[in-house]
């Protein structure tokens, strides 16, 4: 009996052959040098940072090279499945700015002529190819059980030696082909193997794009191509789709270094041309002097679903992910500050080849440079869309006064200096809940923050002269120099330099007033210009506000 009586035991179902496939998913018509690269996530409904993290390294290498960008779902693992999972990665990876030349569309829709684009749905391709490789002897059936495997990681344990099945621990590796036959006609229960051809001596080498040089012993391991559901192998699955969908580059995560040798070795075996491959940096994070993993059990910030719920925009973050993948990004920005993030240009070779370092603080930074340059329509649609989601009572108040939220997005924005307030939208609230009576009202006399010269009395006494004279409707300048008039008559130094000379003669200085100003109308010592404050509460607003503050 043959291995061809085998091949077709094994897989009964009528199926085509490689010839068809290989003829079904020709070269991709693409100009020299356009790269063809995929996100393959597992839905498993958590997104991590890190999934964004190279998703963005793969999208932009793409469309940088005018190549394509495809959606492979890599559901093999079905036991992991959450539904809408899918829907969920195409919903992020879109809101990141990134978007799917081909692949899924949703759960169960896509596009492109390299389909089906999800692992479950590609049986009979992966079946296809494997009963080639056991027609050719290249893959055998396994009947071990769990326990027959177990004894044999242990008998490897105890002799000190490389645990796995491989060479004379691969028990069914060389069974005769009338035994499997018989085997799988009693109802024994299976899975395929890969007899792998490498040896121990030798050593495969290749060039990633990103470590450069490596090289591995060869694999030895016959490890398993399809499970006994009769799925494949992540190894397995990637290679046959990989090769079919015409992938350039496999950029993926280092976790896979270590399964290269594998992947070679099945390219190899199957008869395929290798892709290039990229092993992108695990994002790590520094605590206590040292570095570990980002864990999504104890960093929030592991979670996608985390930037969206603090509000930090999206293009925030592809800014600072841009940061890590290159850190010439930096030096590009600065001489380029209102250029599109898409004219920089991502090279995997200048990426850093060990763990890249994950700063929530640099993050931030780099947040607040970026609102800082929105305009206020755009701020405003920012923040409501956020609020809207995350902060009830801050949607309904800001939505309230359209022109004026737009008018305090737009305070000390203009200029040489603007004004750097928010990284995040969920810290808007406290820097203009003044604005607002129905919270500055639920202040309490013990939240009002003073210039550290002044206190409580003082402050009262200064807006009880202050509402007096004040005058509404002047330019800012003549609204400073009352403001200073005022101070004088009080006994407050106009400027800094006349007090310091002199401190005794005087209660304080000209700012000590503006600051009772200021803490009588909001509270607070930081705000933008109280001037502009001040017009944007309008003349009622304001002295209403004094008058609260005298009676606190
Ligand atoms: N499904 C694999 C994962 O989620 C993909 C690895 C790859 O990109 O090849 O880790």
């Amino acid at each position: 009996m043959s291995r061809e009586t085998l091949a077709n035991l094994i897989f009964k179902n009528e199926l085509k052959t490689p010839e068809y496939y290989l003829e079904k998913y020709p070269e991709r018509n693409l100009k020299e040098g356009a790269r063809v690269v995929r996100y393959a996530p597992s839905p498993t409904g958590f997104q991590h940072i890190g999934g964004v993290y190279a998703a963005l390294i793969n999208e932009r290498l793409a469309h940088q090279s005018e190549g394509i960008f495809y959606l492979r779902i890599e559901d093999t693992d079905q036991k992991r499945e959450v539904e809408g999972a899918i829907e969920d990665t195409i919903a992020t990876m879109h809101n990141f700015g990134m978007n799917f030349d081909e692949g899924m569309t949703g759960e169960e829709t896509s596009k492109g002529e390299y389909g089906p684009y999800r692992q479950s749905q590609r049986k009979e391709i992966y079946h296809t190819f494997a009963k080639e490789l056991v027609k050719k002897g290249l893959a055998y059936p396994c009947f071990c059980t769990p326990e027959e495997l177990n004894e044999i990681r242990e008998k490897q344990m105890a002799e000190k030696i490389t645990p796995g099945y491989y060479g004379e621990y691969a028990v069914y590796r060389n069974l005769p082909v009338e035994e499997a036959i018989k085997k799988i006609e009693n109802g024994e229960e299976y899975i395929l193997r890969l007899k792998s051809p490498g040896k121990e001596e030798n050593r495969v080498e290749c060039h990633d794009l990103i470590k450069g040089d490596v090289s591995f012993p060869e694999n030895v391991q016959d490890i398993v191509i399809i499970k006994s559901d009769g799925l494949p192998t992540y190894h397995f699955a990637h290679a046959i789709d990989d090769a079919l969908m015409h992938t350039t580059d496999v950029i993926r995560g280092e976790e896979w270094l270590s399964s290269l040798p594998i992947h070679l070795q099945l390219f190899d075996v199957l008869g395929f041309k290798r892709p290039n491959y990229a092993h992108v940096p695990t994002i790590m994070k520094s605590e206590n002097g040292s570095k570990r993993k980002l864990s999504k059990r104890k960093d929030p910030e592991s979670a996608v679903s985390y930037y969206r719920e603090e509000g930090y925009p999206a293009v925030s973050v592809i800014e600072y992910l841009l940061n890590i993948i290159n850190s010439s990004f930096e030096d590009w920005r600065a001489e380029n500050p209102d250029a599109d993030y898409h004219e920089f240009t991502v090279a995997l070779d200048k990426m850093s080849k060990s763990g890249a370092l994950f700063d929530i603080v640099k993050l931030h930074d780099v947040s607040k440079n970026v609102i800082c340059k929105m305009k206020p329509e755009v701020v405003y649609d920012y923040y409501t869309t956020w609020a809207k989601d995350f902060d009830k009572e801050m949607f309904d108040l800001v939505t309230k006064d359209e022109a004026m939220m737009k008018e305090v997005f737009n305070i000390d924005k203009e200029g040489p200096k603007p004004r750097k307030d928010f990284g995040k939208w969920n810290e808007v609230r406290e820097k203009i809940f003044y604005f607002f009576d129905e919270l500055f009202d639920l202040e309490k006399a013990e939240d009002v923050e003073l210039p550290k010269t002044l206190n409580l009395e003082d402050a009262k006494s200064i807006i009880e002269s202050y509402a007096k004279s004040y005058n509404f409707n002047t330019d800012q300048e003549t609204w400073f120099e009352e403001l200073k008039t005022l101070a004088v008559e009080l006994g407050y130094a106009t400027n800094r330099k006349e007090y310091k000379k002199n401190p005794e003669n005087f209660k304080g200085m000209v700012s000590d007033v503006a600051g009772a100003v200021r803490a009588a109308l909001t509270h607070r010592t930081n705000t933008p210009d109280l001037y502009t404050i001040m017009q944007i509460m309008g003349e009622e607003k304001v002295r209403e506000r004094f008058n609260k503050f005298i009676s606190l």
